[in-house]
């Protein structure tokens, strides 16, 4: 039976390998709705593509005119369309693939309606990981993870006890300045961050991998999807990017993950979960041609951004939002040249040391931390 598909960030780098699966397997799967951003040329090609039967974009004047354009076509936009997206009553599984905490409440509302979650938007977990689990087991509904090293925990741990794991390991590239010291750090431009050696991804995820806040984001997303104390989460330094994370069981057993980096391999294991499907047209892995794999001890001085992340799961409670709003916000003034690269792990730490942690926040305290950070990094500026 072809499995209905709803897409959140449908123009954008996951998304739009999101819709080569899609093609690849048109028996499949099929796309029912999207949303997108800002992209108006990528939607039209989607929507003449696919013939969806809901779009959402960011802006109302864009949907006006695009339901000019394609009269037969339900348009949206804003959050309220990313819901609707989201919650369409022809889906069964939702692609979750837009960008930053924007993702949470479209999550919540498609767990509510017991749709199955591909989560690719790390931000939600890391902002409120807490309300997407209890969600998740309060309406049953399964979270596959698509990042890839949360899928390669996720495969490894296929058909064994939770409880009897130890340990995860998560593996890092490095990004693109994995070989430079704290020292030729202070001289990095846009374009020199955004050069990664293994990955085609998109400019913020790019920057988070440069400044390894990537890498902690997705400590804390493995510590919210598999629950695992954080003393029991590592990341190694493993710059081919081939085993793609491990999993220690009691017995001191490791399983891995290997593969080319590709994203549309754990982006098709989501879709098609439990089962595997072909991939003509990828490239297979050959460990011989690659002969050697490297592993070194990750520095959280050198790395100090990862720290901070360990620092921020440890505190809890509305710390990890804070840390995600504050990375998200540095992000963008350093992707719009108002700040210099190591000034975003220094605004981020000052907006961790200038907050007071509250428990278990629910969604309206989420927002609000989460707004109120934003806006005190913007006035670190002036
Ligand atoms: P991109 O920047 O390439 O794409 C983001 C998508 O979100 C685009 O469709 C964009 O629309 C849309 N979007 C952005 N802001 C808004 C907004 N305010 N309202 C509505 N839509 C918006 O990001 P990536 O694909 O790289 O990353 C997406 C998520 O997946 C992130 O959480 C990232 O951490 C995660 N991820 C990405 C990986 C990768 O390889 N890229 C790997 C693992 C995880 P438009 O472009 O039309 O404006
Ligand atoms: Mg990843």
């Amino acid at each position: 039976m072809t499995k209905q598909i709803s897409l959140l960030g449908a123009t954008g780098s996951i998304g739009m390998q999101t819709i080569d699966i899609i093609r690849e397997h048109s028996h499949e799967f099929k796309l029912v709705a999207f949303s997108a951003g800002r992209n108006l040329e990528k939607t039209r090609e989607i929507i003449r593509e696919f013939s969806p039967s809901l779009v959402s974009v960011q802006e109302e004047n864009d949907a006006i005119m695009l339901k000019k354009e394609f009269p037969r076509i339900e348009l949206a936009y804003g959050s309220k369309g990313m819901i609707d997206v989201a919650t369409h009553s022809d889906a069964t599984l939702l692609v979750n693939a837009v960008l930053g905490s924007i993702g949470l409440e479209s999550t919540l509302q498609a767990i509510k309606q017991q749709k199955t979650i591909a989560l690719a938007n790390k931000e939600t977990l890391v902002t409120a990981g807490h309300l997407v689990m209890a969600a998740a087991e309060k309406y049953q509904t399964i979270i596959l993870p698509v990042d890839s090293e949360h899928s390669a925990i996720f495969q490894s741990m296929n058909g064994e006890k939770r409880s009897q794991v130890s340990r995860l390991i998560l593996t890092a590239s490095g990004g693109s300045f994995r070989d430079k010291t704290r020292e030729e750090l202070k001289n990095v431009t846009i374009q020199d961050a955004l050069n990664h050696p293994n990955w085609s991804m998109g400019a913020k995820i790019t920057i988070d991998s440069a400044t390894m806040m990537n890498k902690g984001l997705e400590v804390i997303e493995a510590q919210v999807l598999f629950d695992m104390p954080y003393d029991d989460i590592e990341v190694v330094l493993h710059r081919e990017s081939i085993i793609h994370s491990m999993v220690e069981f009691q017995d001191t057993s490791v399983m891995a993950q290997l593969g080319t980096p590709d994203m549309r391999v754990p982006i098709q294991y989501a879709l098609s979960y439990p089962d595997r499907l072909p991939r003509k047209q990828a490239k297979r892995l050959n460990l011989v041609e690659i002969g050697k794999l490297h592993f070194e001890e990750m520095s959280f001085e050198r790395f100090h951004a990862l720290k901070l992340a360990y620092d921020a799961g440890r505190a809890g409670g509305s710390m990890t939002t804070v840390l995600n709003a504050a990375n998200e916000a540095a992000v963008a003034l350093f992707l719009g040249e108002k700040i210099n690269f190591l000034q975003i792990e220094e605004f981020i730490e000052r907006a961790m040391d200038n907050h007071v942690v509250i428990n278990n926040p629910d969604l309206e305290t989420i927002l609000h931390v989460d707004a109120k950070t934003r806006n005190a990094v913007h006035n670190m500026v002036k």
